[in-house]
């Protein structure tokens, strides 16, 4: 027998990049978790089933944020004065060299995957630090959760401070050993993370190819994050023509989930290579506008056909709150069209279409209240006036622009109410 539960409120999710779905008044029925169907009045067939009644509040898909740094969750909202280099150098890496303390790394991750809930992510792709105990503790809390998750244990082998900086058939041997214990988890997965290309050497990045094969995972690092960066990606590996190549070359795609943090300075060939492998580019306004101090060419990217989700990039963002990420990713697009007007605004419906439906498909049917899409949802309300009700799809606006984490009423995971 399976389970039916129906909810009555207003709805809104993204139909396509450009439309958003808004229903007044509707029900959704959800059956074993999954979305069934949303109708006006509840249909004979369901009879009898008990309705949830959210009143004026707002169902919503609940997000995906595709790229964060759980380890550098004590750091967020400090040090945002400093640009990448010297953020990475002076704190950044002295805070992840502390994950080599189990207890210390238990605290702040049981602390990150908490936030994350409260914000309403459901669905994270993750940095951990190159420490193996303290790793494989973010990734089995999150599988406890049962929240949908790519989980990396970071590879850096060159040019990085002594105490992170691994040797190469040791980061590769840990490696296998954590992707043997996980690669069978049912929700948080393992995913490949080199840090980025000036943290790799070319030997790790090929044994880390072959370990892709093997177990049938895929990779996350930064790509083209930096003009320094992109730069350094070709003069280190100098047969590669971009960044994004580097990872090509050493046989790391096609096996998983690609995802490309940034992407702020791509090239044609950073274009069509992330293409090949259906890889997803990453857009993280705040961690843009605090450390790194470029801007994605988002409108364009989504119109040439690149899959792209927001990331809340902790610590170089403030916020895990990936719904701040969709208000900003608009901002960030007007001041890119005022200098570079070739770049077209990004509408609110693009960037809360890659908050949820697109970024969601990375973890499979989510993100979306479509027939067949796991029921993982949020209920918000409290941000109507008196004096000027707002409509289900102002409400979904202004709780992205100008709302709080406790504007989310109730938070679902596929179907099971959690939080
Ligand atoms: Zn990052």
């Amino acid at each position: 027998m399976s389970e039916i539960n129906i909810y009555r409120g207003n709805i809104v999710f993204s139909k396509t990049e450009k439309e958003l779905a808004e229903y007044w008044d509707s029900y959704i029925v959800v059956e074993d978790g999954i979305v069934e169907g949303i109708y006006e009045r509840v249909p004979e067939r369901f009879f009898g089933v008990p309705v949830r009644d959210f009143g004026n509040g707002v169902i919503i898909p609940a997000f995906s944020d595709l790229h964060t740094h759980a380890p550098q969750y004590p750091q967020r909202g400090l040090k945002t004065d400093a640009l990448l280099k010297e953020w990475l150098g002076k704190y950044t890496f002295p805070l992840e060299g502390r994950f080599v303390e189990a207890e210390f790394a238990g605290a702040v991750y049981d602390a990150f995957v908490e936030d994350l809930i409260k914000c309403g992510t459901m669905h994270v792709v993750t940095f951990g630090t190159i420490h193996e105990q303290a790793t494989g503790m973010l990734i089995e809390k999150l599988e406890k959760k049962g929240i949908r998750a790519y989980v990396g244990k970071v590879n850096m082998d060159e040019n990085s401070p002594a105490y992170l900086c691994e040797k190469t058939e040791e980061s590769l041997r840990i490696t296998e050993r954590y992707l043997e214990r996980y690669c069978s988890n049912r929700w948080a997965k393992p995913i490949l993370t080199p840090r980025f290309a000036p943290t790799c050497s070319r030997d790790l990045l090929v044994g880390l190819g072959k370990l892709a094969k093997k177990y049938g995972v895929g990779m996350q690092t930064h790509l083209v994050e930096s003009l320094w960066e992109k730069k350094e990606a070709v003069r280190l590996f100098p047969d590669c023509s971009c960044d994004t190549e580097v990872y090509e070359k050493a046989g790391l795609y096609g096996y998983g989930p690609l995802v490309g943090a940034h992407f702020i300075f791509p090239s044609e060939e950073d274009i069509r290579i992330l293409k090949k492998y259906s890889g997803y580019a990453v857009q993280c306004p705040e961690a843009t506008v605090n450390v790194i101090a470029g801007i994605m060419p988002t409108a364009s990217l989504l119109e040439r056909g690149v899959k792209l989700g927001l990331g809340s990039d902790v610590a170089a963002g403030q916020s895990l709150a990936v719904f701040d990420q969709v208000a900003k990713s608009v901002q960030l697009s007007k001041i890119k069209s005022f200098y570079e007007p070739e770049n077209k605004v990004v509408s609110f419906a693009q960037a809360f279409f890659m908050a949820t439906k697109q970024g969601g498909s990375l973890f499979g049917k989510t993100g979306s209240f479509e027939k067949g899409y796991a029921f993982d949802a949020l209920v918000i309300g409290g941000l109507s006036d008196d004096f000027a009700p707002l409509s289900p799809l102002e409400t979904v606006e202004r709780f992205c622009c100008a709302g709080n984490a406790d504007n989310i009423r109730v938070r679902f995971l596929r179907g099971d109410e959690i939080g």
